[in-house]
């Protein structure tokens, strides 16, 4: 996919993010230069996402300061999707530690689509990373609690946690992702004739299928970006979510599987961990800095939003994000 950078020269940033009137004045920038694309189709494989205005599109970076940043329809709720599969994995390493879910889940990239059962087999029934669907079935399944409850409760507690609000299920995308959500029961079926899952498959299914039926708007995502940004703090509750090893482990398996079989791509325009989920939210995180959120719900191939993605590389160039940019060093100083 063209993210039409060309003509957005590639800054460099050490320290904080720019301050206030200079990110809102890029921010705006970003979303009208990403609105001009029509590129993409929104998702109908879960038939009430078809239902999205494909138009639709919010923009919001939140600082490490507790500062938000808005442009657009941030405040429009969508079902957060596959990027819960990033928080719920952190919640995971936080209960778990590096090594159990470094064996357990893995952290490398598939190459294949998210929803791949033939990854599965591949990999002799290892989920192999926790962003394609084998791998975030594995994490819930992981979860603390002994009842299906229990684990839900874990999940849904913990997303609120990053959110630092009470996050709620959209239960009319619950119910109709629950009703043909034939092939993640094949995948945790699958995983459990290989051992890989001791839970009840359809208990962790469901479970799952709630976990991505979550509402959220891109603000929230921002800041849910932003608490993996701050060390595992939420910048806008004060509320210690993970540890800063956790934050920094989970940023890695991002870079390298936030974007499924697109992840490498994505670095290489962008340098910064991200997440995608099919109902069109894109979560980004600039570590140290600022997480970004955006909506909107036209897909490129690989179930990642188009514009979101345009916006995110405007904004991680224009505000120089890209973890792996640098400057040559001036002895003395700046020049
Ligand atoms: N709930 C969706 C699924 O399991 C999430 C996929 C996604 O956002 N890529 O198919």
């Amino acid at each position: 996919m063209d993210l039409d950078v060309d003509g957005v020269g590639q800054a460099v940033g050490t320290g904080a993010v720019p301050a206030g009137p200079r990110i809102d004045d890029l921010l705006v920038r970003a979303h009208e230069h990403a609105a001009r694309h029509r590129e993409g189709a929104v998702a109908d494989y879960i038939p009430i996402l078809a239902d999205a205005d494909p138009e639709a599109f919010g923009l919001c970076v939140a600082d490490v300061e507790g500062g938000l940043h808005e442009r657009g329809d941030t405040r429009t709720a969508f079902s957060i999707q596959s990027i819960s599969k990033a928080f719920v994995y952190a919640l995971l390493s936080e209960a778990f530690g590096h090594e159990r879910v470094l064996e357990v889940v893995g952290v490398n990239n598939t190459g294949l689509a998210f929803d791949s059962v033939v990854a599965i087999e591949l990999n002799d029934g290892h989920p192999m990373n926790p962003m394609v669907n084998a791998g975030a079935l594995a994490t819930t399944a992981l979860m603390p609690g002994d009842t299906a409850q229990e684990l839900w409760d874990a999940v849904r507690d913990g997303l609120s946690r990053f959110a630092g609000r009470a996050l709620e299920v959209d239960h009319e995308v619950y119910r109709c992702e629950a009703a043909t959500n034939h092939r993640n029961r094949a995948i945790a079926q699958l995983l459990e004739s290989y051992g890989r899952i001791e839970r009840d498959p359809l208990v962790v299914v469901d479970v799952y299928t709630r976990q991505c039926a979550l509402r959220v708007d891109a603000r929230d995502l921002a800041v849910m970006g932003a608490t993996l940004a701050d060390g595992g703090v939420n910048p806008v509750t004060g509320e210690r979510v993970v540890s800063a090893d956790v934050c920094r482990d989970a940023l890695a398996v991002l870079a390298a599987s936030g974007l499924y079989e697109r992840s490498g791509e994505w670095l290489f325009e962008i340098g910064l961990p991200g997440k995608s989920g099919v109902a069109g939210g894109l979560v980004t995180v600039a570590p140290g800095k600022a997480g970004i959120g955006a909506y909107a719900p036209r897909l490129d191939a690989a179930g990642n939003s188009v514009r979101g993605q345009i916006a995110t590389a405007y904004l991680s160039r224009a505000l120089g994000l890209n973890v792996f940019a640098s400057d040559p060093h001036v002895p003395g100083g700046k020049p």
